[in-house]
């Protein structure tokens, strides 16, 4: 049988694609995102019992436990092979793996989440159709005249808050909050995330700084959800860059637009609600405002900050949610989860603590 790499399946990724017989050569797509990016994904037919190598040098976005592995594109584990400059990887397919998918994190597909849906009884629905034609799809849980909305893939190559909004909806179901519905959207930039693209800092700006023009029909539909007016807290899930210091870590990104005490009780409220099968969270490595990146300027035009400018809205922030944690706190997909239960936890300890019924 012949090797086939293809980047053709939804979220394929890679450009300069060369194979040798033993090296597949490939770097990161970037496609219309400005400056650099790490995203890439890749599929490999019919190397059944051998071992390859993968190179991406210069370039090092492998991260700490290597590729992320997939038979299916649904579970996922590590290669655990990265090598020590981690522009690349080794894989040791089994005899019978002739069908391999490896990828930059830990993917998460339209098809997961409607997998997702129907095995909770929830059924979909369509927000709108994405420039591309990529339907945009949308789930409201639960009944009552306040809303709390869930957003994730402002940046379309951030699949870990995909997880943590599974999580978040399966610990909904079980602990509601009263008269209110969960409107959760996972996929703002639906067609990058089928195209595989970077996302991040796409031109002439991405969905994540879009809340001014309103270029993009998902960004449109949020500012039309809020314009309504009954939105309680907006969860913006995203991933944070490639790996290294904060990166490593679940964090808060804390915006101006609720008082600082709040951020600080809603962090020690999650951090409570963290079990031993979640993903590691301390407040302390929550992101003030004003430090590094998390200034004002660029801030004002995200989902987060823009929506925490509405009556009524008592929070709204960025959660980041490390592509692959650190050799104490490895990510994996129950995990990321696990971490999505304990936040609304801790969301509805926040409002106890605050006597917000
Ligand atoms: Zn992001």
């Amino acid at each position: 049988m012949s090797i086939e790499i293809s980047t053709v399946f939804c979220g394929g990724n890679a450009k300069d694609v060369s194979f040798d017989g033993k090296t597949v050569k490939f770097h990161p797509d970037i496609r219309d995102t400005e400056g650099d990016w790490f995203y890439w994904a890749l599929e490999v037919k019919g190397a059944g019992g051998m071992t390859l190598s993968f190179d991406m040098s210069p370039k090092s976005y492998v991260g700490y436990f290597g590729a992320a592995v997939s038979r299916d594109l649904h579970s996922w584990k590590w290669s655990d092979t990265a090598n020590a400059d981690r522009t690349g990887f080794t894989y040791t397919f089994a005899p019978d793996e002739n069908d391999v998918f490896f990828a930059h994190d830990m993917l998460y597909h339209p098809s997961d989440f409607y997998s997702f849906a129907e095995k909770h009884g929830l059924s979909v629905s369509i927000l709108c159709t994405d420039r591309k034609g990529t339907p945009v799809p949308y789930l409201e849980i639960g009944h009552g005249s306040r809303v709390i909305l869930l957003t994730a893939r402002h940046h379309c190559c951030e699949s870990t808050g995909n997880y943590e909004m599974e999580g978040i909806i399966d610990e909904y179901m079980k602990n509601p909050l009263p008269d209110s519905r969960l409107v959760a959207i996972p996929f703002i930039d639906a067609d990058g995330v089928v195209a595989g693209d970077q996302g991040k800092n796409r031109f002439p700006h991405d969905h994540n700084r879009d809340y001014i023009d309103g270029i993009y029909p998902a960004v449109r539909a949020v500012r039309s959800i809020m314009g309504q007016g009954h939105t309680l807290a907006v969860f913006d899930l995203h991933s944070p860059w490639h790996l290294s210091g904060r990166n490593d870590k679940v964090f808060i990104v804390r915006n101006g637009t609720s008082d600082i005490e709040d951020f600080r009780l809603m962090g020690r409220c999650f951090e409570s609600e963290i079990t031993p099968d979640a993903m590691r969270y301390r407040t302390s490595d929550d992101i003030d405002p004003g430090v590094e990146w998390n200034v004002s300027g660029s801030q004002r035009l995200a989902c987060g900050s823009w929506c925490g400018t509405f009556p009524g809205v008592d929070l709204s922030f960025s959660l980041e949610t490390t592509y692959f944690g650190d050799k104490d706190d490895v990510v994996s997909q129950a995990k990321m989860v696990e971490t999505g239960r304990c936040f609304w936890r801790g969301y509805l300890r926040y409002r106890a603590e605050k006597g917000l019924t």
